[in-house]
């Protein structure tokens, strides 16, 4: 389905300069028998969930690229440009961040979720145009805006799971880097969107990578889907090796510049078994189907093997603004920020089986996946709950796995849910996490 730009106008080419600088070539539109001033200007109108983080930020710098003048033209060969207007920003509690971002980009609305920091807000933005939200339903709010085409999820963790839904209920494009609630709930967020029409196009870089490769055939002839991960800052240790590891030693990560929690994630390999049920829901790919290579140069962002033996891999430099940038402008590719891969400085590339001695997780996410229901709302709760506490200090990186792996055994997995009984499932592990750590302690 191809998204409909909302509002279209129709600009002379003498309108707008960057057109001519970039010298597109107009084959189509002359088919179409246009007038060869004639531009077509189409604006997408974008929210951003969580636009102070890691990839709100790069969101931001890659909408600024697609606005300037090297970018001002579409590559198809259509005599069209498409104008990012941001309409809907918000944060935690970022504020100042968030009013900075208010000043620069003028959106009509901007949704802070932490409530205390709402007066902070409003001082900071007086003397703006801008309507200020608060608390989570503020989010849902921008999400459902009618005034917004594309919602950019890039909230950290199970908050934004509402927002998400809402979204994929008033049939937006959904540009998706929040993966934790389809890993929580994949089946009603992608029911959702099947039965209202939106549209969820991967950011997660792996995910975009599978999306584009899968561009080479039809679902039924994929036979397998093969996801890569760095290895992350503990690629080459065994279990004893990891037993006395330090917060600043699970935040080093080798490649990838990101947010905490998906960084210690990405040392855990937790971050890899997420994107292993993201990716079954995604892609409707039975679990059986989905294999993790480890691939340290993080230069193949995963790869798709079809029926006939045939694989397909993206490639690029990790650079999240490419996956980012795809989603907004899909199907459509246009110059960007991206840097250029040049294999020959890489020189190497290098693929390895992930041990799944040291990485439990991983083997635990595969059968979390292949267990359905209330199961993977838990495992994702019991992990984010257990980084925090790794963040905070109060609990060593090897017992983030350990909590992880007692609540998904003390739970009975329920099947076929609400919204409802998924967030209840997800109280449930918060507390029995906690409620471990307490009793931990007084030990
Ligand atoms: P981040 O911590 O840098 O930013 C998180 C954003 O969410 C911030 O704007 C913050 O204000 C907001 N936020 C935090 N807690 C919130 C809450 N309770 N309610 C509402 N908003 C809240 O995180 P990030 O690294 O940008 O990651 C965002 C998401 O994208 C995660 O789900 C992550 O797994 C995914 N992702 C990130 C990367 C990356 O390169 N950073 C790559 C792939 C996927
Ligand atoms: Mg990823």
């Amino acid at each position: 389905m191809v998204l409909e730009p909302v509002p279209t106008l129709n600009l002379t080419g003498q309108d707008c300069l960057s057109y001519h600088q970039c010298q597109c070539v107009n084959e189509k539109a002359e088919q179409n028998a246009r007038p060869n001033s004639e531009l077509i200007l189409m604006v997408k109108r974008v929210a951003i969930l969580g636009s102070t983080g890691s990839i709100g930020k790069n969101a931001l710098r890659v909408i600024d690229a697609l606005s300037s003048s090297l970018a001002a033209c579409d590559s198809s060969l259509e005599k069209e440009k498409t104008e990012y207007e941001i309409v809907a920003l918000s944060a935690h509690s970022s504020v100042e961040l968030l009013a900075e971002q208010a000043r620069r980009y003028k959106p009509r609305f901007v949704t802070i979720t932490d409530t205390d920091y709402y007066e902070q807000l409003r001082n900071l933005v007086g003397g703006l145009e801008v309507k200020i939200l608060a608390g989570p339903e503020g989010l849902t709010e921008i999400a459902e805006l009618e005034e917004v085409d594309i919602v950019l999820t890039a909230i950290v963790g199970s908050a934004g799971l509402p927002a998400v839904l809402a979204a994929a209920q008033k049939g937006k494009r959904l540009a998706i880097a929040n993966k934790e609630p389809l890993v929580i709930a994949g089946e009603l967020l992608t029911g959702a969107a099947r039965e209202n029409g939106a549209q969820l196009l991967p950011v997660d870089s792996e995910h975009s990578a599978i999306f584009q490769a899968m561009q080479s055939g039809s679902a039924e002839e994929v036979s397998k889907i093969i996801l890569t991960s760095s290895g992350g800052p503990f690629r080459e240790a065994g279990p004893e090796d990891i037993e006395n590891v330090t917060l600043e030693q699970a935040l080093a990560h080798p490649v990838w510049d990101m947010g905490t929690k998906i960084t210690v994630d990405s040392a855990t390999m937790m971050n890899k078994a997420l994107e292993v049920i993201e990716a079954h829901w995604l892609f409707n790919m039975p679990v059986e189907k989905i294999e993790v290579l480890i691939h340290p140069e993080s230069i193949v962002h995963s790869l798709v093997e079809f029926v006939d033996g045939s694989v397909i891999a993206q490639l690029g430099v990790p650079d999240m603004c490419l996956p980012i940038q795809y989603a907004l402008t899909y199907p459509r590719r246009v110059g960007g920020i991206a840097r250029r891969l040049r294999l020959e400085e890489i020189g190497e590339l290098r693929f390895a089986r992930p041990n799944f001695e040291t990485f439990r997780a991983l083997s635990l996410g595969f059968e979390v996946a292949r267990a359905g229901g209330t199961t993977a709302a838990v495992f994702n709760a019991a992990n984010e709950t257990a980084v925090e506490e790794f963040l905070a200090g109060r609990i060593k990186f090897v017992n983030i796995v350990e909590l992880v792996e007692h609540c998904v055994d003390k739970h009975s997995a329920r099947s076929g849910l609400g919204i409802e009984e998924l967030l209840e499932a997800d109280a449930w592990a918060r507390r029995e996490v906690r409620k471990c750590i307490e009793v931990r302690s007084k030990k």
